[in-house]
């Protein structure tokens, strides 16, 4: 790890609410797209001569389209309750972090351009005119967000600031001011087909190479199919299982499951990547063509099911937003849900005694659970309410001997985000990323100094790889993370219903 440039946060038992700095935070701004990474989302390829008209122009249009926006914007009466729930807050003390504060940078041009008072005005309503400053502030702090909405579960209105920050991204995007981490994403993934660029015959052999990882290891040939028509099952999962630590053990647990259930799937080099970075720039066209592969895979392959593979915000895309986005999906079979997430279908075999898992297998290990943000608090699992906080912990508890729970603030709905959501996991925002982990890292110190845990086990790519890259400032190992799936992985007794 390099020594960073900036103070590592002491970490307490309990996250304590920082005294006010202003300004701590003003200097950082993600790395700025460039033409290559614009144009291919149909964004111009820098700031345009006419940025103030057209950002003007662009929150009127979402402004008629979302009509949740404007309620939001009008809605805040101040009172504060949101101050001190934003991680970045808590993590950095700066109060544009603030929920509230972060919005007000866009409310107050909303006020002088939309409303009569902050026409007329403006000094009364807080009000101010868009000026290149602003846009700079904007560009900053709504890259300071995660979009994680746990603000929005302590706002007596519900105010969701993460849409706000989705809206500020929106306007930025369509005047040439794009985030070169999310867009060239995107643009890679509509040139290869994942996040990371790997071309089919990579994938092909990384396939490969597992199958033999788990032949040498268990002695049982556990298929890891690749494009294989006719599959009852399409798995779509986040490119980091296929290739980085701990995601690829949990590609391995998918495998296993499969495999010892006897259902028959298959991956998709077309749509061979869960993640869709359309929803962190607010971009539903964008969110749409990367959703649309998914379904001319499942087209092509003709299979029944969709499943899902351990990624949060994909989950989201996936539960709130598949079928409108690329649906109907009439052509699946319709016992199932569209989607699935595999930890629905995990939980199910277990509960019908379909695999068996030895716990014992995990009893070097005492773990704890990170509830991932956009999980927790867009999506559920399973046909109860909460199915999404107990369906994990009930596939984890049947996995593992030993399991504790962080404090009941830090969990559930009120779980803190791992600080590299919503678009901001990226070298660029190093600084950030450390600082906003603060409350997950307070609230794990506990239960290591009092359970004595060990490990934290998540279901979502992007807190696996952004606890793999922060844990080491705080003076723990890396690998104290794990997939969910690598707990069954462990576990799971092949042939042992066969
Ligand atoms: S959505 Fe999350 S990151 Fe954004 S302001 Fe709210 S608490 Fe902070
Ligand atoms: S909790 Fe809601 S109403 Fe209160 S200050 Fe925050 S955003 Fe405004």
């Amino acid at each position: 790890m390099a020594k960073p440039d900036f103070e590592i946060p002491e970490l307490k038992l309990d996250t304590e609410v920082p005294e006010v700095k202003e300004g701590t935070m003003a200097h950082s701004s993600p790395f700025i797209a460039k033409p290559e990474h614009q144009e291919p989302l149909n964004f111009p390829g820098e700031l345009v001569d006419d940025w103030h008209d057209r950002a003007i122009n662009k929150m009127g249009d979402l402004l008629g389209k979302y009509r949740s926006f404007q309620v939001y914007l009008d809605a805040c009466v101040k009172c504060g309750a949101c101050t001190d729930k934003c991680h970045y807050f808590l993590g950095t003390a700066d109060p544009k972090n603030m929920p509230v504060g972060r919005q007000d940078l866009l409310r107050k041009v909303y006020r002088r351009y939309f409303t009569f008072a902050g026409k007329y005005f403006p000094w009364l309503v807080g009000a101010e005119d868009l000026t290149r400053e602003t846009l700079d502030d904007w560009y900053s702090y709504y890259h300071q967000c995660s979009q994680c909405r746990r603000c929005s579960v302590f706002c007596p209105y519900g105010i969701d600031t993460a849409e706000i920050s989705m809206a500020a991204r929106e306007i930025l995007d369509d005047i040439g001011m794009g985030q070169k981490y999310c867009n060239e994403i995107i643009a890679k993934v509509f040139k290869i087909g994942n996040n990371l660029g790997l071309p089919e015959p990579a994938l092909a052999d990384t396939l490969e190479g597992l199958e033999e990882d788990v032949l040498d290891d268990d002695g049982v040939e556990v298929k890891y199919p690749l494009d294989q028509k006719g599959a009852d099952i399409l798995l779509v999962t986040p490119s980091a299982d296929f290739f980085a630590e701990p995601h690829v053990d949990g590609l391995i647990g998918y495998g296993k499951v499969f495999h010892e259930a006897g259902l028959s799937w298959t991956l998709s080099s077309h749509a061979s990547e869960a993640a869709n970075f359309g929803m962190f720039i607010g971009s539903y066209e964008n969110m749409r063509n990367v959703s649309m592969r998914i379904r001319e895979a499942a087209l092509d392959l003709g299979v029944k099911r969709i499943v899902f593979g351990e990624c949060g915000h994909a989950w989201r895309v996936a539960y709130s937003f598949l079928n409108t986005l690329a649906g109907p999906f009439d052509f699946l079979d319709p016992k199932y849900p569209v989607p699935q997430h595999i930890l629905e279908v995990t939980h199910d075999l277990i509960q019908r005694d379909a695999i068996k898992l030895d716990p014992s297998a995990n009893d070097d290990m005492i773990l704890t659970f990170h509830d991932s943000c956009n999980v927790a608090r867009a999506t559920r699992m399973g046909p109860n309410p909460g199915g999404q906080f107990t369906i994990p912990r009930e596939v984890i508890k049947a996995s593992v001997n030993n399991f504790v729970d962080m404090a009941p603030e830090t969990i559930h709905d009120s779980t803190f985000c791992c600080g590299g959501g919503g678009g901001l996991l990226t070298d660029d925002l190093m600084e950030l990323r450390v600082k906003g982990a603060v409350p997950r890292m307070d609230a794990l110190k506990r239960v290591i100094e009092e359970d004595g845990v060990t490990h934290m086990a998540a279901i979502c790519a992007i807190c696996k790889s952004q606890f793999t890259k922060v844990l080491p400032y705080y003076g723990m190992g890396m690998d104290m993370i794990v997939s969910v799936h690598q707990l069954v992985s462990n576990a799971i007794v092949l042939g042992a219903k066969q």
